[in-house]
């Protein structure tokens, strides 16, 4: 088959992995070269083939190679590419109207994403909810709630954390290289704690809660001034920073602290939200109600569409006009909202998510008992990860990281990498795949590690 005869992506797209050509195959080497003539030298993808169709658990590329996809574009296609009731919606939709501007003329699908978000979001009261486009751009908006509501300045982050490439975004993201070298300088006002990461915490797993929660307090109630502080901003699973799964009860303690302080609690979903690690919300695997909640990725499909979901009366505190964007709330991208929850919901895909996430667990601990190189394996629902090491060590093993996200690109598995420390392969893959396909996927996994 070639990229010519394929008409349509969605779940009617054939579930195989078959790779035809040589990997990045001819076409997919033809547009490199022009993207070499047009993109900006620094602007990289992770994979050397180019997209033609997406649809239940794969990707088929120009050249007619189908890949078996485990990173549902950084957690986005969450109920699949193309899904039927995303694209009817948003179709439906596109033949109405493309563009008003909320904020000049409103419509009904932006009210309706915001009545599900207040009604799925955790915790049971009065809730309002603010459209945007990117994760970054809701995150900066939810801090903007924050200060308005306090009359407060400070934000506090974590070690690893990883909340977006805007200005106040990019100075609350942890990492150097890539996300801030070169480009500040930075936000003012932004302050980071330490974050409970278990396997790499100097005294041992085990501690990692009291001492890390510890070092938050100091922060807050010595250096900054918890009266100064408007919000913690935090990832209940952080993403990029590779997977981390703060350690039991550090989550909690530092809600109640804030609590205690009327500091606000900003939990940054966009990520780890909308079904993603088997609940709606990665923060009630905690018991954790954030005051203030981000989500983007997953909500819409693949349609650029992020929110602000928090308690009325924060939210209400800002003032009118204060808030908003051109494209915020996109009706197209509500309607694919829509029609992702509505997914969700009726093909139960939160079990779904557990399944998945059951099933790789499973795969990679058994990797791991044959593979020194296997540091740690966590994560929750179809949100998993495996942290590379030199064996015998802690010492972060980016090379192999690497080694193992060509092979399985040049065998039909597409991955993702992550990690402070470029170590860690982590596993999204849409809710939409078949188990025969996921084993499969697995399989060429494990030759990828047999070849270390
Ligand atoms: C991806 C991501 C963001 C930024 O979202 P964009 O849509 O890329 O701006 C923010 N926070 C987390 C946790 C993310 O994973």
């Amino acid at each position: 088959m070639t990229a010519a005869e394929l008409t349509l992506g969605g779940p009617a797209l054939e579930q195989v992995r078959r790779v035809v050509t040589e990997i990045p195959g001819p076409r997919s080497r033809e547009l490199a070269r022009r993207r070499t003539d047009a993109l900006p030298a620094g602007l990289t993808s992770g994979a050397e083939i180019y997209a033609a169709a997406g649809g239940g658990g794969v990707l088929v590329d120009v050249d007619g190679n189908s890949f078996i996809d485990l990173g549902s574009g950084i957690a986005v296609t969450t109920v699949g590419n193309s899904a039927p009731r995303v694209v009817e919606r948003a179709t439906a939709q596109l033949q109405h109207f493309t563009h008003t501007c909320f904020l000049a003329t409103p419509y009904e699908p932006y009210i309706e994403v915001a009545e599900a978000l207040n009604r799925l979001t955790p915790g049971t009261h009065a809730k309002r909810t603010a459209l945007f486009n990117t994760g970054s751009e809701a995150v900066e908006n939810a801090v903007k709630y924050a200060r308005a509501a306090t009359g407060r300045s400070a934000v506090v982050t974590f070690d690893h954390a990883f909340h977006g490439r805007t200005l106040m975004t990019m100075t609350m993201t942890a990492k150097n290289q890539p996300y801030k070298h070169s480009f500040g300088p930075f936000a003012p006002e932004v302050y980071r704690a330490p974050m409970a990461y278990p396997y790499r915490w100097p005294s041992g797993a085990d501690r990692a809660a009291d001492e890390a929660f510890e070092q938050f307090r100091l922060l807050i109630d010595a250096q900054v001034g918890a009266d100064q502080v408007a919000c913690v901003v935090v990832e209940p699973i952080q993403g990029e920073g590779g997977f981390i799964v703060p350690a039991d009860g550090f989550l909690r303690r530092i809600a109640d602290f804030c609590r205690d302080r009327g500091i606000l609690v900003v939990a940054d979903e966009v990520q780890t939200g909308i079904g993603r690690t088997g609940a709606w919300f990665a923060c009630e695997h905690e018991g954790l109600v954030p005051d203030l909640i981000v989500t983007a990725k997953g909500l819409a499909g693949g349609f650029p569409l992020a929110a602000v979901t928090g308690r009325a009366e924060i939210m209400d505190r800002a003032h009118p006009g204060g808030i908003g964007g051109t494209y915020s709330g996109n009706p197209a991208a509500c309607a694919a909202a829509l029609g992702v929850l509505e997914t969700i919901e009726a093909e139960h895909l939160l079990e779904r998510a557990q399944e998945i996430g059951t099933l790789m667990l499973r795969e990679l601990r058994e990797i791991g008992t044959r593979n020194p190189v296997v540091g740690e394996v966590r994560g929750r629902g179809a949100m998993i990860a495996v942290e590379l090491v030199e064996p015998g060590t802690t010492t972060p093993n980016r090379e192999a990281v690497a080694k193992i996200a060509r092979y399985c690109q040049n065998h039909g598995v597409l991955t993702l990498t992550a990690g402070t420390f470029g170590n860690v392969l982590r596993f999204l893959p849409p809710l939409s795949i078949s188990d025969e396909l996921l084993a499969e996927a697995f399989s060429v996994l494990r030759d990828a590690f047999a070849t270390l």
